[in-house]
């Protein structure tokens, strides 16, 4: 449910209101847009009397929201949230923002090496996994803790924020100052138990589409983040199974534009596991800019042929600076 209050309501106001609505055993969260204030009602509000709101001379209307995701729903917080992952990197607002990286760190010189290449084309951010979730046990499974160490030393040789992957809420301590945003993967994005965890911390969470899940399963999967009290998520459309098997997965660009409707978290595409295929990734790219995403994730690797994971999409860093040069 969500309380539209009138032009020019008080702060004050809008907090007595709250606290008189929370005597129902729900919370009540107050946005202040530009130009509206809103109070979104999260919880059982079977009790909550709306004749009795309505008689409140501030209240202008109230609505039942019928979707089943609240905090991440677009009528509970009107304008495009702004999601900051480091000084100077923020997703959400007018510029598209590119993470690009190799899909593992694989060495000090590996890590380094790209994260300066995609520095020099513009990247505002540095992605590389430490732990890999394969379909293979027998799969390299990636550097683990030395990975995230060595992520942290391609920060201090660029200063470019990190992002990289967890998979599991025991690593959440080590992983904390070792990088700037937490990536859930396709593979984990129902994991509840991760997701829960990582709503009580503060750090960015770029949380990635499953590989057969829906939109509005994505978006129940960042309710419950944003359920725990974080609310920095940024959500990515990173390809789903179809029947197609000339790339590796299909790129759903309609989500971007549903996503951005029901939504007013910030979207990035990642067409590099979208499409699975490197001379694909340039057109996606841009057909997701096109459409209005946020930002992107790119794989990049200075030597794809011999990459320890997904070499076949991974871009070199000539062809990276292509992408760039759009
Ligand atoms: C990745 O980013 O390297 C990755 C494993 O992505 P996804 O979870 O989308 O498959
Ligand atoms: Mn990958």
């Amino acid at each position: 449910m969500i309380i539209i209050m009138k032009q020019g309501t008080t702060h004050e106001h809008v907090d007595e209101l709250s606290r008189h609505i929370e005597r129902w055993n729900v919370k009540a969260n107050p946005i202040y847009g530009e130009g509206t204030i809103v109070i979104g009602l999260v919880g059982d509000t079977g009790a909550v009397d709306k004749d009795a709101l309505m008689l409140d001379p501030q209240v202008e209307n109230i609505i039942k929201v019928q979707e089943p995701f609240k905090l991440a729903n677009r009528k509970f917080h009107p304008d495009n949230s702004v999601v900051e992952i480091a000084p100077g990197v923020a997703v959400g607002g007018k510029k598209l923002v590119v993470m690009a990286g190799p899909c593992s760190v694989e060495s000090e010189e590996q890590i380094i090496d790209v994260a300066k290449h995609v520095q020099a084309d513009g990247a505002a951010v540095l992605r590389g996994g430490a732990w890999k979730p394969r379909s293979s046990p027998y799969s390299f499974q990636g550097l683990k803790a030395e990975g995230l160490e060595l992520l942290h030393k391609a920060h201090e040789a660029t200063a470019l924020p990190v992002v990289t992957e967890i998979t599991n809420p025991a690593h959440i301590d080590i992983f904390m100052d070792k990088c700037d945003c937490f990536q859930v993967g396709a593979r984990n994005m129902q994991n509840f138990e991760l997701l829960k965890e990582l709503g009580h911390t503060n750090k960015v969470i770029l949380l990635k589409r499953g590989l057969a899940n829906t939109i509005k399963e994505l978006l129940m999967s960042a309710e419950y983040i944003m359920a725990g009290g974080n609310e920095n998520i940024i959500l990515c459309e990173r390809g789903i199974r179809t029947f197609e098997t000339y790339t590796r997965n299909t790129l759903d660009l309609s989500a971007v534009t549903v996503l951005h409707e029901l939504s007013h978290l910030p979207v990035v595409v990642d067409p590099s596991h979208a499409t699975g295929v490197a001379r694909y990734v340039k057109s996606m790219a841009l057909a997701a800019a096109a459409c209005g995403a946020d930002g992107l994730m790119i794989e990049v690797h200075n030597d794809p042929k011999h990459a320890k994971c997904d070499g076949a999409q991974s871009l070199t860093p000539a062809q990276f600076d292509d992408v760039a040069k759009g």
